[in-house]
């Protein structure tokens, strides 16, 4: 029996003419078939995940696949048993990934690297000549992450730009490898590598997702979990002998996959905590924020 609502991820880069336009519409198709998720649409394509049933979510796909602006995207579905959002939001940007290119911005349509399928990349991860480049968030690294892979140490992926112009002359000569979530951002992430003058770049095609839903590899050489933008934080990848938990929860140190937000709302810090610890921890990422908390509670007391 198939399960009760899918989740859908999608990107395609095309040009659309009038966002808002489409904004407009769109709004009203995902409401007509009761769907909930996020959605970016700008000049240079569309960017979602949406949830819904599978009757919906097949039109939707339906509907995507027919438009002249979306036509030959690809889909990763996923069985659920609920929405995965608690609100439908789509909106208008200019860039449908936020990386903050700017006046460097370009189009992945025209540049972009080679597109390696789940096979190929596993074969060449394990080549010597590789450089892995995880284009990701340090806190979906620290869930999961390729064996090998490199994380820049950067906060955003304007940041990125500098770290590749700094040590680009190390990749030289070498097979560079760009994985994400989905795929996205490592079109324009290989894309500007190339812009760079680097010549052997290539990408995940779809993405860690796809990675782990392919029969072949059955996700080989991923450890931990991937990070997923909704309500299910985190998927399996990995689905050999070889899977492993590589988080910890801060406050035992035991295997932990569950992330927190610190409850004291000026940290709000993600952390690793495991459910015995959250019931002693309440839920702070540590004692500094538990008595931050506390001396508000006090001071607010004290005021009145
Ligand atoms: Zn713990
Ligand atoms: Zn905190």
């Amino acid at each position: 029996m198939s399960a009760p609502y899918q989740v859908l991820l999608y990107y395609f880069y095309n040009h659309f003419p009038d966002p808002e336009g489409y904004r407009e519409g769109h709004i009203e198709l995902c409401n007509r078939l009761q769907l909930r998720g996020r959605i970016l649409v700008g000049t240079e394509g569309i960017n979602g995940t949406v949830s819904g049933s599978p009757k919906n979510c097949a039109a939707y796909q339906d509907y995507m696949n027919n438009h002249p602006l979306t036509k030959g995207m690809e889909w990763k579905v996923d069985e659920v048993n609920a929405h995965q959002f608690p609100k439908l939001s789509i909106k208008v940007r200019e860039e449908i990934v936020p990386l903050g290119l700017k006046d460097e911005d370009f189009s992945p349509r025209d540049i972009t690297g080679e597109y390696l399928n789940p096979t190929l990349w596993q074969e060449m991860m394990k080549g010597d000549d590789t450089i892995i480049i995880d284009a990701r968030n340090q806190y979906e690294w620290e869930l999961g992450h390729f064996d090998g892979a490199l994380l820049p140490e950067v906060e955003s992926f304007r940041e990125l730009v500098d770290w590749v112009r700094e040590r680009k002359e190390n990749f030289q000569g070498k097979k560079v490898m760009t994985y994400c979530t989905g795929g996205i951002r490592c079109e324009k992430f290989s894309g500007f590598l190339k812009k760079e003058g680097l010549e052997d770049v290539y990408q995940l095609h779809g993405g860690i997702v796809t990675y782990g839903k392919d029969e072949q590899t059955k996700g080989a050489g991923w450890k931990g979990s991937c990070y997923v933008f909704d309500e299910r934080i985190k998927v399996p990848v990995n689905h050999t002998h070889t899977a492993e938990v590589i988080s910890s929860c801060i406050h035992c140190d035991s295997q932990s996959e569950r992330y927190l937000n610190c409850e004291w709302s000026p940290c709000n810090a993600r952390h690793f905590c495991c459910e015995a610890c959250e019931k002693k921890s309440h839920g702070y990422c540590g004692d500094a924020c538990y008595e931050a908390y506390m001396g508000s509670f006090a001071s607010s007391a004290l005021t009145e």
